[in-house]
């Protein structure tokens, strides 16, 4: 049996360019970005900046060149660096953080919940009064929403404890908010009031949003003018880049836009456990459903047309603009048939 149709859920980066961002990228008004700073990149940044409360921001091909150039800035070679358990840093970077920033990574128990550190547990990490020869501890990495947790939220209230502890012992914050979007729309609150007392936060415009390359790092003035040094040094000045920049203020007024996103990725989750999946509630708009063998649950959903991705013990589907809630239901559809069919032959 054939499907039509493929339904891409491996991730909310598989959104494309809608015509309105094509058009919007094509009459951009633009310049050489490393020797005058491009005119649309810098409204980009002007605006991502006040939008997360932050000094200023940098626009960057990637989320991970975004995160690599927070690390590079916060630690010296053998400085430890304290993150989630599955944190992005940790897992999904290439071990940049410690290959190019030349940290010691740390991971952290989900002690707070899934993919989040309490704030007691995070005292006992946080170093001080340890001897001449232990590991200096500089920076805290925290991820809202965390990406292999299922999308898990950060609540603001949760955040502040984290950071005033990180604080106190002298620790920098940088906040991986890849997904500090959709953390804002499940809350209910603006973006910067998930930002509070962090040094640098990086967030992605390519994901949920919808533009096809680009994120954005933030921090203070200062932080900025390294940075620029930064991204030129790993290879990331771009020349007219108002292009991408275009599409990138496009994206940030669809914010609110991924409530839908979420509503989905809950259809999908109840629709699953009713077939008997294994499956949490999704907080945003990533599922995670437990499963005996990943690969044989993904080349079952690839025969029907539905593409996901493995994590581990289980598979993740993402939804994102470019799939409808008719779309979830169709989805929900096949496996049910699939089901259905299988039953019927073992009967027979
Ligand atoms: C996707 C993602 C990144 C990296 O973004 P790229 O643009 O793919 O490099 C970083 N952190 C998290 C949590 C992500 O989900």
């Amino acid at each position: 049996m054939t499907f039509p149709r493929r339904i891409d859920l491996r991730s909310d980066t598989v959104t494309q360019p809608d015509e309105a961002m094509r058009v919007a990228m094509s009459a951009a008004e633009v310049g050489d970005d490393v020797l005058d700073h491009d005119p649309t990149m810098r409204r980009l940044e002007q605006e991502a900046a006040a939008l997360l409360g932050m000094g200023a921001a940098l626009w960057v091909p990637s989320g991970t060149m975004g995160n690599l150039i927070a690390l590079m800035h916060h630690l010296e070679r053998g400085d430890r660096y304290l993150a989630p358990r599955a944190a992005h840093v940790l897992e999904a970077e290439l071990g940049s953080g410690a290959w190019l920033a030349g940290g010691m990574p740390q991971p952290l128990e989900w002690s707070g919940g899934p993919g989040r550190v309490s704030p007691e547990d995070l005292r006992t990490h946080l170093g001080g009064g340890a001897p001449y020869y232990a590991l200096r501890t500089r920076l805290l990495c925290l991820e809202n929403t965390h990406n292999f947790a299922g999308g898990a939220v950060t609540p603001p209230d949760e955040h502040a404890k984290l950071v005033a502890l990180a604080a106190e012992a002298g620790l920098r914050v940088h906040l991986d908010g890849a997904r500090l979007w959709n953390a804002s729309v499940a809350l209910g609150v603006p973006p910067a009031a998930l930002t509070v007392g962090v040094d640098t936060v990086q967030v992605c415009l390519s994901k949920g949003l919808g533009a096809p390359v680009g994120s954005l790092v933030c921090g203070s003035e200062l932080f900025i003018a390294q940075a620029r040094r930064l991204r030129k040094m790993l290879g990331g000045g771009v020349r007219q880049g108002g292009v991408l920049a275009a599409a990138g203020l496009l994206a940030l007024g669809r914010i609110p836009e991924l409530a839908t996103d979420h509503a989905n990725a809950t259809a999908l989750a109840d629709g699953l456990a009713e077939l008997g999946w294994q499956v949490g509630k999704p907080e945003t708009n990533i599922v995670i459903a437990a499963v005996p063998d990943t690969g044989y649950a993904l080349a079952g959903l690839d025969k029907l047309g539905v593409a996901a991705v493995a994590v581990p013990g289980g598979v993740r589907f993402v939804t994102h603009r470019d799939v409808s809630a008719a779309d979830i239901a169709e989805v929900l559809d096949r496996i049910r048939s699939a089901a259905e069919r299988s039953a019927a032959v073992t009967a027979g």
